[in-house]
């Protein structure tokens, strides 16, 4: 369904070295026939533009763009975006929340759970060394999973891991509730939870608050051979304690999919270590064929001059 009605709804100027503008540019045209979508590098009238719609832009690009309505993050982290200094004041931001990204996001997490939980890393070094070696599976009831984050990605994850009939606790900053998952909040419970999860998953927002969460105190507190998931950000974590800590087996295994510094530096001691799964950043994307519907309604929102959904909070930074 598109939204016709829409006559003369203003210009957005996109700007990601990460995603494909025509693609965007079609996604968005196909909801808002009459949106004018131009590339923020080949604008000539800047104070023309209605609505940014940003992925890791470069400093300065709002400065001219004076009459500016709304701020959309083309991905569902913010954290790159929040601390800038060269934001535009009193314009509201939003971030995608769509849920074929969850499902997207779910399925990883899904995947790199029941990888830890079901020995697969142990089967392919036996298969690389020719060796049918028998390990008798664990039931999932006896295996605790804690996800750490329980926002539009976090929850769905949880959802999906609690189905698989893991005991699934999960964490968040405001106490959550979810079928089937043991929810707790705050500070003085990130221990205790931590402490009797085999396998640990980060889904946590980058903000002042979180950032070094895991350091290394807390990676210690995780249980002796427990599994170590992130696919939040690098910065929640100290990764030289990370490595040692798998190094020496505290952790047993990691699937990374984000780190401190991306890409991975080649040559990092993590790439070479047999217990830890890398991916380079994907584990869920912005799917423009879903998200643009959703852009395109908060677009309309603004253009009627109400407040959009899915607002950033700059100042709680998430
Ligand atoms: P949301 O903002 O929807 O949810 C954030 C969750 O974290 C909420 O449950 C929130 O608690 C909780 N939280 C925030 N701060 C704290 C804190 N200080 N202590 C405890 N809990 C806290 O985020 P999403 O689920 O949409 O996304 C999560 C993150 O995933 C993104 O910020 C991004 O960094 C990452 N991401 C990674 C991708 C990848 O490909 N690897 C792709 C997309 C996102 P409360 O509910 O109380 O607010």
């Amino acid at each position: 369904m598109t939204f016709p009605e829409a006559a003369a709804v203003g210009t957005l100027a996109f700007y990601s070295d990460f995603d494909d503008f025509q693609t965007w540019k079609k996604a968005l045209q196909t909801q808002l026939p009459a949106l004018q979508v131009i590339h923020a590098s080949q604008t000539e009238r800047p104070e023309e533009i209605d609505y940014a719609m940003v992925w890791k832009p470069p400093q300065g690009i709002f400065e001219r763009m004076t009459n500016l309505r709304l701020i959309i993050n083309l991905g569902a982290g913010v954290d790159s975006l929040v601390g800038r200094d060269d934001l535009p004041g009193n314009i509201p931001i939003t971030r995608i929340t769509d849920p074929q990204m969850s499902r997207m996001m779910a399925g990883y997490v899904l995947f790199a759970v029941l990888r830890h939980a079901r020995d697969i890393p142990f089967f392919e070094q036996a298969q690389r060394s020719g060796q049918w070696t028998y390990r008798h599976p664990r039931s999932p009831e006896e295996m605790t999973v804690a996800v750490l984050g329980l926002g539009h990605l976090g929850a769905r994850a949880a959802h999906e891991i609690q189905r698989q009939g893991f005991r699934t606790l999960g964490w968040s900053r405001s106490l959550a509730q979810i079928d089937g998952v043991e929810c707790s909040a705050g500070m003085e419970t990130l221990d205790s939870v931590i402490g009797q999860a085999d396998i640990v998953v980060l889904m946590l927002p980058l903000t002042p608050q979180t950032r070094q969460l895991f350091d290394r105190a807390r990676l210690q507190k995780l249980r002796p051979g427990a599994a170590f998931v992130n696919v939040a950000r690098g910065a929640l974590v100290d990764q030289a304690a990370l490595t040692e800590l798998l190094q020496s087996g505290h952790i047993g295994a990691a699937t990374l999919d984000v780190f401190e510094r991306e890409p991975l530096p080649a040559g990092d001691a993590l790439w070479g270590m047999p217990n830890v799964l890398i991916t380079p950043h994907l584990a869920s994307v912005a799917i423009p064929s879903s998200s643009a519907r959703q852009i395109a309604a908060n677009i309309l929102r603004v253009s009627a001059g109400e407040l959009p959904d899915n607002i950033v909070e700059p100042s709680r930074g998430y």
